[in-house]
């Protein structure tokens, strides 16, 4: 999709510091880490959100969980725990409208966010 960074990154024509890759899926760190690890997990085909998940697509979250739980383990806070974010239009706090996961971990995290 036109004007879509996470497009950009899944096809290359934006740099990205890499995590993970498969078929479906690409990962990558956060440009403005929120915690010692921050990694987002999008799918390659754009997705808005949430919001516009169908049958044909419903699979993806969990893949990206699978990823997140793959990531988690190499990136050692698999013990110490993480959160898994999808932040899902305004009052959500979503600022790139292409589907992502955050992975954060590495500190203990505030509960309830802001
Ligand atoms: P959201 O606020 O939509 O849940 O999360 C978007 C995230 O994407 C933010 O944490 C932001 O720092 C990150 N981000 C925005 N643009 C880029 C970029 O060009 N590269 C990378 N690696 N992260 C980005
Ligand atoms: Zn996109």
């Amino acid at each position: 999709m036109e004007n879509c960074i996470f497009c950009k990154i899944a096809e290359g024509s934006v740099p990205c510091k890499k995590a993970y890759e498969d078929e479906r899926l690409l990962a990558f760190h956060d440009i403005q880490p929120q915690a010692p690890v921050h990694i987002l997990i999008i799918p390659k085909i754009h997705i808005d959100s949430v919001n516009r998940l169908e049958e044909d697509t419903a699979e993806l979250p969990a893949q990206m969980i699978m990823a997140a739980k793959k990531l988690a383990k190499e990136y050692r806070i698999e013990h110490t725990g993480y959160r898994l974010v999808i932040n899902t239009g305004k009052d959500g706090g979503q600022s790139v409208d292409h589907l992502h996961m955050h992975l954060l971990g590495g500190r203990s995290l505030g509960w309830p966010p802001g």
